[in-house]
């Protein structure tokens, strides 16, 4: 009987044990996944979750390039499926295309930029063709991964399909652009009329009638400057801005500039002063410019920075009363920096970084009653964007604001070099008409 009760107890004993293991099995499973309000709380489970249900593509990248995760979302975008994309070269995978359908070029791959930089790289203008060879719009965000010794360890791209978003933007800058650019030709007409009716010479009107007809006339050349900065703005945003860049020398730009704008300045008893590489010219006061200057070489269209620079100086002037403005030309041996300081009324530091969003304007008691379309400065930003440039603004309510301009500078021999080559385009251009035309 006792050995008997021994073995009964001790299969009680072993039962017991058994379902304790199974109890405190299920409690951990449970807790890897989910606890009874049906929260997560596993870091891998939650990461897990994360990865497979966000529409984004996620793709994590070794030192070695090969693809070691890529969620179902990269699969969805791309058309590889997971266990196809994972142990391959992500080159293999992600093959990014320009606007023309060229391939990346390592300069352009936000990968081999973002390990170049060491530092996160987003291209929001890239395309791909899917495994189908369907080509869509990418947004992509690859940053690179490093170790406490500063060893590269591979990377994390995570990117979107904005083929749709796209489409909409391109429809709606079709139609800003096609509408600006018909209101255009009837405006300029009215505008025309008005003149010839503001013109004594020609059109007899009394005083009562020439107040309505200036403010009329005001406001369409108002709205006459509005669909040109529509137009233009649309051209930049699609790359449609006509673009010939040539070698050119800073310098002797900003000096045509800067004389060109004296009158407009001394019309409105504003001093003008120009500063070439720190030297002094108070063109107000009517000396000539004669200065021992550095060349300052850029490769751009010469027509398009006077435009940016002259979107500066006439903000410059509508937002200045009294005092000066300066213009300086300046650099050092890989930039060229143009700025453009006055004295006038100056911005608030929470609107400075706003300044070249596109129809950005400050409203406030000042502002308010100079006209202007909040296109100037985004137009300025899309210019100096297209040769690699940079463009700021410094100001002081109340002091003023100095807008700087940064461009890349070309040395004498890349200036000599790029002329040279130009040069002979045109030699064979001009050979091929001369060929074609016998
Ligand atoms: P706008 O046609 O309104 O002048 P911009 O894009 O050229 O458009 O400028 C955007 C806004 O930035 C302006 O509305 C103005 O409030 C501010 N701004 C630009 N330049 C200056 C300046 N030199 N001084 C003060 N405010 C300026």
């Amino acid at each position: 009987m006792v050995p008997q009760i021994v073995v009964l107890i001790g299969g009680i004993i072993i039962v017991a044990l058994i379902a304790l293991v199974i109890f405190f099995e299920r409690k951990a499973a449970n807790s890897n996944s989910s606890d009874d309000s049906g929260n997560y709380s596993s870091e891998n489970i939650k990461s897990e979750i994360i990865l497979n249900s966000i529409d984004d593509g996620v793709m994590l990248v070794d030192a070695n390039n090969t693809i070691q995760l890529f969620n179902p979302g990269a699969s969805r975008i791309t058309g590889w499926k997971t266990e196809e994309a994972t142990g391959i070269d992500y080159k293999a995978v992600i093959n990014l295309i320009d606007q023309k359908g060229e391939p990346y070029t390592d300069q352009d791959s936000p990968f081999i930029k973002a390990l170049t930089a060491k530092a996160a790289i987003r291209d929001s203008d890239a395309f791909y063709q899917t495994k189908s060879k369907t080509t869509i719009s990418l947004d992509i965000g690859v940053t690179p991964l490093f170790d406490d010794e500063e060893e590269f360890q591979g990377y994390i791209a995570i990117f979107r399909d904005v083929s749709a978003k796209k489409r909409e933007e391109q429809q709606r800058a079709d139609f800003i652009s096609t509408a600006s650019h018909e209101m255009r030709t009837p405006v300029a007409a009215i505008e025309g009329y008005l003149s010839l009716a503001l013109n004594s010479n020609v059109s007899t009107i009394d005083n009562k009638a020439r107040g309505f007809l200036l403010r009329a006339h005001e406001n369409t050349k108002h709205l006459g400057k509005l669909f040109q900065d529509l137009l233009t703005s649309s051209k930049a945003e699609d790359g449609r801005l006509e673009n010939n860049p040539s070698v050119v020398e800073m310098g002797d730009l900003i000096v045509n500039l800067v004389n060109d704008f004296k009158v407009i300045a001394e019309a409105k008893n504003i001093n003008l002063e120009l500063l070439l590489g720190g030297e002094r010219n108070a063109l107000s006061e009517g000396k000539s410019i004669n200065v021992v200057k550095p060349l300052y070489f850029a490769h751009v269209d010469p027509i398009r920075i006077k435009e940016a620079v002259y979107i500066l100086f006439d903000n410059a002037l509508k937002y200045t009363d009294t005092g000066k403005i300066s213009v300086g030309l300046t650099g050092n041996e890989t930039v060229i920096q143009v700025r453009v300081q006055d004295t006038g009324i100056g911005i608030e530091p929470e609107n400075v970084n706003h300044l070249f969003q596109k129809f950005y304007r400050i409203d406030n008691s000042q502002t308010r009653t100079i006209g202007g379309t909040g296109l100037g400065l985004f137009i300025c930003k899309k210019i100096v964007d297209m040769y690699g440039g940079r463009i700021w603004a410094e100001s002081e309510k109340g002091v003023g604001s100095t807008f700087y301009i940064n461009l890349p500078r070309l040395s004498s021999a890349q200036a000599e070099d790029i002329k040279s080559r130009e040069a002979n385009k045109g030699v064979v251009i001009n050979n091929t008409t001369s060929q074609q035309s016998n």
